[in-house]
Protein backbone atom coordinates (compact mmCIF):
# COMPACT_ATOMS: atom_id res chain seq x y z
CA UNK A 1 0.00 0.00 0.00
CA UNK A 2 1.61 3.59 -0.76
CA UNK A 3 2.27 5.87 2.05
CA UNK A 4 2.61 9.89 2.75
CA UNK A 5 3.96 11.71 5.74
CA UNK A 6 0.76 14.42 6.95
CA UNK A 7 0.36 16.60 10.28
CA UNK A 8 -1.40 16.27 12.79
CA UNK A 9 -1.98 18.92 14.94
CA UNK A 10 -3.67 17.88 18.60
CA UNK A 11 -3.85 20.85 21.18
CA UNK A 12 -2.25 20.50 24.52
CA UNK A 13 -2.89 21.94 27.79
CA UNK A 14 -0.26 23.03 29.87
CA UNK A 15 -1.00 23.77 33.43
CA UNK A 16 0.35 27.26 34.31
CA UNK A 17 4.17 26.36 35.31
CA UNK A 18 4.28 23.71 32.71
CA UNK A 19 3.36 26.83 30.47
CA UNK A 20 5.89 28.95 31.55
CA UNK A 21 8.61 26.79 31.31
CA UNK A 22 7.38 25.73 27.33
CA UNK A 23 7.83 29.92 26.66
CA UNK A 24 11.18 29.73 28.23
CA UNK A 25 12.41 27.00 25.81
CA UNK A 26 11.17 28.93 23.40
CA UNK A 27 12.55 32.07 24.49
CA UNK A 28 15.70 30.52 24.90
CA UNK A 29 15.66 29.01 20.81
CA UNK A 30 15.11 32.60 19.56
CA UNK A 31 17.94 33.37 21.65
CA UNK A 32 20.12 30.82 20.18
CA UNK A 33 19.16 31.30 16.83
CA UNK A 34 19.59 35.19 16.83
CA UNK A 35 22.76 34.80 18.96
CA UNK A 36 23.91 31.99 15.88
CA UNK A 37 23.06 35.08 13.15
CA UNK A 38 24.67 37.44 14.60
CA UNK A 39 28.27 35.07 14.71
CA UNK A 40 26.71 33.96 10.91
CA UNK A 41 26.40 38.18 9.92
CA UNK A 42 30.19 38.50 11.61
CA UNK A 43 31.23 35.54 9.15
CA UNK A 44 29.45 36.64 6.14
CA UNK A 45 31.13 40.12 6.29
CA UNK A 46 34.44 38.57 7.38
CA UNK A 47 34.33 35.81 4.50
CA UNK A 48 33.37 39.27 1.69
CA UNK A 49 37.07 40.58 2.99
CA UNK A 50 39.09 36.94 3.17
CA UNK A 51 36.98 34.23 1.75
CA UNK A 52 38.52 30.96 3.40
CA UNK A 53 37.01 26.98 3.64
CA UNK A 54 36.76 27.42 7.17
CA UNK A 55 33.99 30.46 6.98
CA UNK A 56 32.36 28.08 4.25
CA UNK A 57 32.16 24.90 6.09
CA UNK A 58 30.50 26.74 8.96
CA UNK A 59 28.70 29.90 7.09
CA UNK A 60 27.28 27.31 3.73
CA UNK A 61 27.34 23.88 5.30
CA UNK A 62 23.82 22.53 6.47
CA UNK A 63 25.61 21.13 10.02
CA UNK A 64 27.79 24.07 10.33
CA UNK A 65 26.33 26.34 12.69
CA UNK A 66 25.44 23.29 14.68
CA UNK A 67 28.93 22.28 15.05
CA UNK A 68 28.94 25.59 17.22
CA UNK A 69 26.85 24.74 19.49
CA UNK A 70 29.13 22.98 22.13
CA UNK A 71 31.13 26.00 22.29
CA UNK A 72 28.42 28.32 23.05
CA UNK A 73 26.67 25.85 25.53
CA UNK A 74 29.76 25.84 27.83
CA UNK A 75 29.52 29.85 27.66
CA UNK A 76 26.22 29.67 28.59
CA UNK A 77 24.94 27.51 30.68
CA UNK A 78 21.50 28.16 30.56
CA UNK A 79 21.35 26.21 27.00
CA UNK A 80 22.20 23.04 28.88
CA UNK A 81 18.29 23.50 30.14
CA UNK A 82 16.55 22.66 26.72
CA UNK A 83 16.89 19.11 25.17
CA UNK A 84 19.76 18.43 22.52
CA UNK A 85 16.95 17.69 19.61
CA UNK A 86 14.72 21.29 19.94
CA UNK A 87 18.41 22.97 20.29
CA UNK A 88 19.72 21.38 16.82
CA UNK A 89 17.14 22.15 15.27
CA UNK A 90 17.19 25.49 16.03
CA UNK A 91 20.51 26.06 14.37
CA UNK A 92 19.44 23.26 11.49
CA UNK A 93 16.81 25.96 11.07
CA UNK A 94 18.95 29.03 10.57
CA UNK A 95 21.64 26.99 8.15
CA UNK A 96 18.67 25.73 6.06
CA UNK A 97 17.42 30.10 6.07
CA UNK A 98 21.39 30.75 4.99
CA UNK A 99 21.28 28.30 2.12
CA UNK A 100 17.84 28.59 1.12
CA UNK A 101 18.73 32.11 0.40
CA UNK A 102 21.82 31.57 -1.61
CA UNK A 103 19.36 29.00 -3.78
CA UNK A 104 17.86 31.82 -4.56
CA UNK A 105 20.06 34.28 -5.22
CA UNK A 106 21.72 31.82 -8.13
CA UNK A 107 18.34 30.93 -9.45
CA UNK A 108 17.56 27.61 -7.85
CA UNK A 109 15.34 28.18 -5.72
CA UNK A 110 11.67 28.39 -6.91
CA UNK A 111 9.11 30.98 -5.82
CA UNK A 112 9.84 34.19 -4.35
CA UNK A 113 13.24 35.53 -4.17
CA UNK A 114 14.33 34.83 -0.14
CA UNK A 115 16.29 37.27 1.67
CA UNK A 116 18.90 36.85 4.28
CA UNK A 117 17.52 35.49 7.63
CA UNK A 118 16.94 38.39 10.03
CA UNK A 119 16.83 38.16 13.75
CA UNK A 120 13.53 37.07 15.28
CA UNK A 121 11.41 38.35 17.88
CA UNK A 122 10.45 36.67 20.31
CA UNK A 123 6.84 38.45 20.98
CA UNK A 124 5.96 38.70 17.87
CA UNK A 125 6.66 34.72 17.17
CA UNK A 126 6.62 31.90 19.55
CA UNK A 127 9.46 29.77 18.10
CA UNK A 128 8.67 26.52 17.62
CA UNK A 129 10.37 23.01 19.55
CA UNK A 130 10.92 20.59 17.27
CA UNK A 131 11.75 17.17 17.92
CA UNK A 132 12.89 15.10 14.97
CA UNK A 133 13.08 11.77 15.83
CA UNK A 134 10.49 9.72 17.25
CA UNK A 135 12.25 8.04 19.95
CA UNK A 136 14.33 10.96 21.37
CA UNK A 137 12.58 13.32 23.90
CA UNK A 138 9.31 12.82 23.95
CA UNK A 139 6.54 10.18 24.17
CA UNK A 140 3.02 9.68 24.51
CA UNK A 141 1.61 8.14 27.16
CA UNK A 142 -1.88 7.66 28.07
CA UNK A 143 -3.69 11.16 27.63
CA UNK A 144 -0.26 12.72 28.20
CA UNK A 145 2.63 14.26 26.17
CA UNK A 146 5.53 13.69 27.76
CA UNK A 147 8.19 16.14 27.13
CA UNK A 148 11.95 15.56 27.75
CA UNK A 149 14.25 18.80 28.00
CA UNK A 150 17.79 19.37 29.37
CA UNK A 151 19.19 19.42 32.95
CA UNK A 152 18.57 22.01 35.70
CA UNK A 153 21.37 23.42 37.35
CA UNK A 154 21.50 20.16 39.55
CA UNK A 155 22.31 18.44 36.36
CA UNK A 156 19.02 17.04 36.57
CA UNK A 157 16.57 15.81 33.66
CA UNK A 158 13.89 17.83 33.54
CA UNK A 159 10.32 16.46 32.14
CA UNK A 160 7.40 17.98 31.69
CA UNK A 161 3.76 16.26 31.33
CA UNK A 162 1.13 17.23 29.79
CA UNK A 163 -2.32 16.64 29.25
CA UNK A 164 -3.31 15.95 25.35
CA UNK A 165 -7.19 15.73 25.06
CA UNK A 166 -7.32 14.17 21.41
CA UNK A 167 -4.66 11.47 21.84
CA UNK A 168 -7.06 8.73 20.15
CA UNK A 169 -6.18 10.39 16.97
CA UNK A 170 -2.87 8.86 16.80
CA UNK A 171 -3.77 5.48 17.45
CA UNK A 172 -1.95 3.02 15.30
CA UNK A 173 -0.26 6.14 13.65
CA UNK A 174 3.73 5.73 13.34
CA UNK A 175 5.22 9.26 14.68
CA UNK A 176 8.02 10.54 12.77
CA UNK A 177 8.60 13.60 14.18
CA UNK A 178 6.88 16.24 16.89
CA UNK A 179 6.67 19.89 16.99
CA UNK A 180 5.59 22.00 19.71
CA UNK A 181 3.98 25.23 18.52
CA UNK A 182 1.81 28.36 20.46
CA UNK A 183 -0.55 30.54 18.32
CA UNK A 184 -2.69 33.10 20.26
CA UNK A 185 -1.94 31.65 23.13
CA UNK A 186 -2.83 27.91 22.58
CA UNK A 187 -0.46 25.54 22.60
CA UNK A 188 -0.34 22.47 20.03
CA UNK A 189 1.71 19.37 19.72
CA UNK A 190 2.19 19.09 15.59
CA UNK A 191 2.95 15.31 14.80
CA UNK A 192 4.63 14.14 11.04
CA UNK A 193 2.68 10.41 11.13
CA UNK A 194 3.01 8.15 8.16
CA UNK A 195 -0.14 7.69 6.66
CA UNK A 196 -1.40 4.23 4.11
CA UNK A 197 -2.90 5.47 1.05
CA UNK A 198 -6.08 3.67 -0.28
CA UNK A 199 -5.54 2.18 -3.80
CA UNK A 200 -7.17 4.25 -6.30
CA UNK A 201 -10.83 3.55 -6.95
CA UNK A 202 -12.42 3.50 -10.48
CA UNK A 203 -14.20 6.70 -12.12
CA UNK A 204 -17.83 6.96 -12.43
CA UNK A 205 -18.78 10.64 -11.74
CA UNK A 206 -16.83 13.70 -12.69
CA UNK A 207 -17.03 17.02 -12.09
CA UNK A 208 -15.76 20.04 -14.02
CA UNK A 209 -14.82 23.26 -12.47
CA UNK A 210 -14.56 26.19 -14.31
CA UNK A 211 -13.21 28.81 -11.70
CA UNK A 212 -13.97 32.26 -12.27
CA UNK A 213 -14.72 35.79 -10.31
CA UNK A 214 -18.09 35.61 -10.28
CA UNK A 215 -18.64 32.95 -7.83
CA UNK A 216 -16.05 30.83 -6.55
CA UNK A 217 -16.49 27.98 -9.39
CA UNK A 218 -19.08 26.65 -11.62
CA UNK A 219 -19.26 22.88 -11.83
CA UNK A 220 -21.00 20.64 -14.11
CA UNK A 221 -20.74 16.86 -13.63
CA UNK A 222 -21.58 14.00 -16.28
CA UNK A 223 -25.04 13.13 -14.64
CA UNK A 224 -26.06 16.53 -15.77
CA UNK A 225 -26.09 18.36 -12.30
CA UNK A 226 -24.97 21.89 -12.24
CA UNK A 227 -23.42 23.18 -9.75
CA UNK A 228 -22.38 26.93 -8.57
CA UNK A 229 -19.61 27.48 -5.68
CA UNK A 230 -20.38 30.85 -3.86
CA UNK A 231 -17.10 32.45 -3.35
CA UNK A 232 -16.35 33.11 0.10
CA UNK A 233 -17.73 36.32 0.60
CA UNK A 234 -16.11 37.04 4.22
CA UNK A 235 -12.56 37.65 2.51
CA UNK A 236 -14.05 41.34 1.18
CA UNK A 237 -15.08 42.17 5.22
CA UNK A 238 -11.47 40.84 6.22
CA UNK A 239 -9.40 42.22 3.80
CA UNK A 240 -11.60 45.45 4.69
CA UNK A 241 -10.02 45.50 8.14
CA UNK A 242 -6.97 44.85 7.37
CA UNK A 243 -6.57 47.69 5.40
CA UNK A 244 -8.16 49.70 8.27
CA UNK A 245 -5.91 48.48 10.84
CA UNK A 246 -2.70 48.98 8.25
CA UNK A 247 -3.69 52.34 7.34
CA UNK A 248 -4.19 53.13 11.63
CA UNK A 249 -1.23 50.91 12.42
CA UNK A 250 1.14 53.06 9.37
CA UNK A 251 0.48 56.67 10.88
CA UNK A 252 1.77 55.73 14.26
CA UNK A 253 5.30 56.24 14.58
CA UNK A 254 7.04 53.38 13.97
CA UNK A 255 10.77 54.16 15.95
CA UNK A 256 10.65 56.18 19.22
CA UNK A 257 13.67 55.35 20.74
CA UNK A 258 17.03 53.19 21.05
CA UNK A 259 17.09 50.13 23.64
CA UNK A 260 19.27 47.77 24.40
CA UNK A 261 19.43 44.78 23.17
CA UNK A 262 19.28 41.89 25.85
CA UNK A 263 20.78 38.43 26.42
CA UNK A 264 18.46 35.73 27.80
CA UNK A 265 19.33 36.11 31.18
CA UNK A 266 18.73 39.76 31.25
CA UNK A 267 21.89 41.67 30.66
CA UNK A 268 22.22 43.90 27.69
CA UNK A 269 25.27 42.42 24.78
CA UNK A 270 26.09 45.95 24.14
CA UNK A 271 23.96 46.19 20.74
CA UNK A 272 21.22 48.66 20.38
CA UNK A 273 18.13 48.82 18.77
CA UNK A 274 15.12 50.55 17.98
CA UNK A 275 12.31 49.77 19.56
CA UNK A 276 8.66 50.46 18.53
CA UNK A 277 6.00 52.73 19.77
CA UNK A 278 3.14 51.02 22.02
CA UNK A 279 0.56 52.25 19.57
CA UNK A 280 2.50 50.68 16.63
CA UNK A 281 3.05 47.53 17.81
CA UNK A 282 -0.75 47.46 19.35
CA UNK A 283 -2.27 47.43 15.90
CA UNK A 284 0.60 45.15 14.90
CA UNK A 285 -0.59 42.80 16.93
CA UNK A 286 -3.89 43.33 16.08
CA UNK A 287 -3.17 42.90 13.02
CA UNK A 288 -1.27 39.40 12.90
CA UNK A 289 -4.65 38.15 15.07
CA UNK A 290 -6.76 39.61 12.19
CA UNK A 291 -4.44 37.77 9.55
CA UNK A 292 -4.09 34.69 11.50
CA UNK A 293 -8.12 34.06 12.04
CA UNK A 294 -8.33 35.02 7.85
CA UNK A 295 -5.98 32.21 7.33
CA UNK A 296 -7.77 29.64 9.11
CA UNK A 297 -10.63 30.36 8.05
CA UNK A 298 -9.65 29.88 4.61
CA UNK A 299 -8.26 27.13 5.22
CA UNK A 300 -11.71 25.36 6.60
CA UNK A 301 -13.20 27.05 3.27
CA UNK A 302 -11.23 25.04 0.73
CA UNK A 303 -10.90 21.57 3.23
CA UNK A 304 -14.70 21.59 3.48
CA UNK A 305 -15.47 22.06 -0.13
CA UNK A 306 -12.63 19.62 -0.96
CA UNK A 307 -14.35 17.07 1.39
CA UNK A 308 -17.90 17.91 0.21
CA UNK A 309 -16.83 17.26 -3.54
CA UNK A 310 -15.04 13.80 -3.16
CA UNK A 311 -17.31 12.47 -1.10
CA UNK A 312 -19.90 12.89 -3.93
CA UNK A 313 -17.46 12.68 -6.76
CA UNK A 314 -14.43 9.92 -7.93
CA UNK A 315 -12.74 12.92 -10.19
CA UNK A 316 -12.72 16.51 -9.58
CA UNK A 317 -10.93 18.73 -12.56
CA UNK A 318 -10.51 22.35 -12.64
CA UNK A 319 -9.28 24.67 -15.20
CA UNK A 320 -5.55 25.36 -15.46
CA UNK A 321 -6.41 28.79 -16.09
CA UNK A 322 -3.44 30.67 -14.19
CA UNK A 323 -3.32 34.79 -14.53
CA UNK A 324 0.00 36.12 -15.67
CA UNK A 325 1.65 38.68 -13.40
CA UNK A 326 1.69 41.67 -15.53
CA UNK A 327 -0.84 44.42 -15.91
CA UNK A 328 -2.25 44.47 -12.26
CA UNK A 329 -4.65 47.67 -11.91
CA UNK A 330 -6.82 48.08 -8.43
CA UNK A 331 -9.80 46.62 -9.83
CA UNK A 332 -8.03 43.65 -10.89
CA UNK A 333 -6.85 42.98 -7.57
CA UNK A 334 -9.84 41.41 -6.34
CA UNK A 335 -10.41 38.82 -8.72
CA UNK A 336 -6.13 37.98 -8.36
CA UNK A 337 -7.20 37.01 -4.92
CA UNK A 338 -9.63 34.30 -6.04
CA UNK A 339 -7.33 33.03 -8.44
CA UNK A 340 -4.65 32.58 -5.59
CA UNK A 341 -7.49 31.31 -3.50
CA UNK A 342 -8.32 28.69 -6.28
CA UNK A 343 -4.24 27.96 -7.05
CA UNK A 344 -4.39 27.05 -3.16
CA UNK A 345 -7.16 25.13 -3.28
CA UNK A 346 -6.18 23.11 -6.24
CA UNK A 347 -3.20 21.65 -3.61
CA UNK A 348 -6.04 20.83 -0.83
CA UNK A 349 -8.16 19.60 -3.69
CA UNK A 350 -5.19 17.43 -5.06
CA UNK A 351 -4.14 15.69 -1.50
CA UNK A 352 -7.97 15.33 -0.62
CA UNK A 353 -7.82 13.05 -3.71
CA UNK A 354 -5.25 11.08 -2.78
CA UNK A 355 -5.75 10.55 0.90
CA UNK A 356 -9.53 9.02 -0.57
CA UNK A 357 -8.50 6.90 -3.14
CA UNK A 358 -9.98 9.00 -5.85
CA UNK A 359 -8.77 11.43 -8.49
CA UNK A 360 -7.80 15.14 -9.13
CA UNK A 361 -6.95 16.57 -12.65
CA UNK A 362 -6.73 20.10 -14.63
CA UNK A 363 -7.93 20.57 -17.83
CA UNK A 364 -6.84 23.13 -20.68
CA UNK A 365 -9.18 26.02 -19.91
CA UNK A 366 -8.20 27.87 -23.35
CA UNK A 367 -11.43 28.53 -24.96
CA UNK A 368 -14.13 26.95 -23.09
CA UNK A 369 -15.78 30.11 -22.50
CA UNK A 370 -16.07 31.17 -25.99
CA UNK A 371 -17.02 27.99 -27.24
CA UNK A 372 -20.51 27.18 -28.45
CA UNK A 373 -20.69 23.57 -26.47
CA UNK A 374 -23.66 22.02 -28.37
CA UNK A 375 -22.00 22.90 -32.59
CA UNK A 376 -18.41 24.14 -31.39
CA UNK A 377 -19.20 27.79 -32.96
CA UNK A 378 -16.11 30.21 -31.09
CA UNK A 379 -16.76 33.51 -30.57
CA UNK A 380 -14.12 34.70 -32.44
CA UNK A 381 -14.01 38.35 -30.54
CA UNK A 382 -14.90 36.45 -27.01
CA UNK A 383 -16.87 37.58 -24.25
CA UNK A 384 -17.08 40.54 -21.95
CA UNK A 385 -16.95 39.25 -18.41
CA UNK A 386 -20.04 41.02 -17.75
CA UNK A 387 -21.82 39.08 -20.43
CA UNK A 388 -23.28 36.28 -18.28
CA UNK A 389 -25.81 34.56 -20.57
CA UNK A 390 -25.53 34.09 -24.38
CA UNK A 391 -27.04 32.69 -27.50
CA UNK A 392 -24.56 31.02 -29.52
CA UNK A 393 -25.40 32.86 -33.62
CA UNK A 394 -24.75 29.67 -35.28
CA UNK A 395 -27.03 27.19 -33.57
CA UNK A 396 -29.01 29.22 -31.42
CA UNK A 397 -28.38 27.64 -28.05
CA UNK A 398 -28.84 29.83 -25.37
CA UNK A 399 -25.71 29.85 -22.76
CA UNK A 400 -25.64 30.59 -19.24
CA UNK A 401 -21.71 31.51 -19.61
CA UNK A 402 -19.95 29.24 -16.84
CA UNK A 403 -22.11 26.70 -17.65
CA UNK A 404 -21.16 26.51 -21.13
CA UNK A 405 -17.74 26.79 -19.71
CA UNK A 406 -17.95 24.03 -17.30
CA UNK A 407 -19.70 21.54 -20.28
CA UNK A 408 -16.75 22.42 -22.51
CA UNK A 409 -14.23 21.38 -19.64
CA UNK A 410 -16.22 18.29 -18.82
CA UNK A 411 -15.71 17.28 -22.31
CA UNK A 412 -11.70 17.95 -21.94
CA UNK A 413 -11.21 15.78 -18.96
CA UNK A 414 -12.97 12.85 -20.85
CA UNK A 415 -11.35 13.42 -24.52
CA UNK A 416 -7.93 13.30 -22.29
CA UNK A 417 -6.16 10.59 -23.51
CA UNK A 418 -4.24 10.27 -19.45
CA UNK A 419 -7.95 10.21 -18.55
CA UNK A 420 -9.61 7.61 -20.72
CA UNK A 421 -6.34 5.08 -19.12
CA UNK A 422 -8.59 5.66 -15.58
CA UNK A 423 -11.18 3.30 -17.20
CA UNK A 424 -14.72 5.38 -17.06
CA UNK A 425 -17.22 2.92 -15.83
CA UNK A 426 -20.21 5.50 -17.03
CA UNK A 427 -21.22 7.04 -19.86
CA UNK A 428 -19.96 10.57 -20.63
CA UNK A 429 -21.03 13.33 -22.25
CA UNK A 430 -20.10 13.09 -26.45
CA UNK A 431 -20.29 15.39 -28.84
CA UNK A 432 -23.74 18.07 -29.62
CA UNK A 433 -26.04 19.29 -27.05
CA UNK A 434 -25.55 18.65 -23.01
CA UNK A 435 -28.71 19.24 -21.28
CA UNK A 436 -28.91 20.08 -17.80
CA UNK A 437 -31.03 18.81 -15.04
CA UNK A 438 -30.38 20.21 -11.76
CA UNK A 439 -29.24 23.45 -11.01
CA UNK A 440 -27.82 23.63 -7.44
CA UNK A 441 -25.60 26.68 -5.07
CA UNK A 442 -23.38 25.60 -3.09
CA UNK A 443 -22.58 27.26 0.00
CA UNK A 444 -19.50 26.69 1.84
CA UNK A 445 -20.36 27.39 5.99
CA UNK A 446 -17.95 26.63 8.95
CA UNK A 447 -19.50 23.72 9.63
CA UNK A 448 -20.30 21.97 5.79
CA UNK A 449 -21.51 22.76 2.38
CA UNK A 450 -24.95 23.90 2.46
CA UNK A 451 -27.12 22.98 -0.89
CA UNK A 452 -30.02 24.52 -2.53
CA UNK A 453 -31.68 23.18 -5.70
CA UNK A 454 -32.82 26.52 -7.73
CA UNK A 455 -35.75 26.51 -9.69
CA UNK A 456 -36.04 23.88 -12.63
CA UNK A 457 -37.22 23.89 -16.24
CA UNK A 458 -35.05 27.66 -16.16
CA UNK A 459 -32.76 27.31 -18.70
CA UNK A 460 -32.74 31.40 -18.12
CA UNK A 461 -31.74 30.82 -14.61
CA UNK A 462 -28.88 32.05 -12.63
CA UNK A 463 -30.28 35.05 -10.93
CA UNK A 464 -27.78 35.08 -8.23
CA UNK A 465 -29.85 36.48 -5.55
CA UNK A 466 -31.24 33.37 -5.07
CA UNK A 467 -27.65 32.21 -2.96
CA UNK A 468 -30.02 34.11 0.01
CA UNK A 469 -26.48 35.71 2.28
CA UNK A 470 -26.93 35.22 5.55
CA UNK A 471 -26.11 37.88 7.88
CA UNK A 472 -23.19 36.91 8.97
CA UNK A 473 -19.43 38.39 9.65
CA UNK A 474 -16.23 36.90 10.45
CA UNK A 475 -15.40 37.19 14.58
CA UNK A 476 -12.83 39.95 14.53
CA UNK A 477 -12.32 41.41 17.72
CA UNK A 478 -10.63 44.48 17.65
CA UNK A 479 -10.73 45.41 21.45
CA UNK A 480 -9.71 48.99 22.38
CA UNK A 481 -8.03 49.62 19.07
CA UNK A 482 -10.68 51.91 18.07
CA UNK A 483 -10.84 53.79 21.20
ZN1 LIG B 1 -23.82 26.65 -31.13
Amino acid sequence: MPETVAALKLAIVPDERTAAMLDGQSRICNWTYNHLLDKANELRALYREQPSDEIVQTLYKKEGLRNLLPVIKKQKTFLKSIHSSPLKNTALRLSSAILDYQKSKKGKRKGKQTGWPQFRSWKRKWFSLFYDEPTKGFAVVDNTLELTLGTDEDNKRLKLKIPMPDVSALKGKTIRNLRITKEQGVFSAVFSIVRLLPEKKPVQRIIALDPNHKNFAYGVDNDGTAVEIEKPHWLKVYDKRIDEIKSKRDHKQKQTRLVDVLEHAGKPIGQKRWESSRQYKKFDTILENVLTKRREQTKTFMHTLANSLFRQYDLVAIGDYTPNGGGITTSMRRSMNNQSLIGRFKEVAKWTATKSGKWFSEFDEKGTTRTCHACDHVVTAGLAPDVRQWTCESCQTHHIRDENAAINGLRRIVDDKKQKSLGLSRPVPGSGHFSIKERWAWRVGLSGVRCTLRENHSSLMNNRQEIKREEWYPPIQLGQAYV
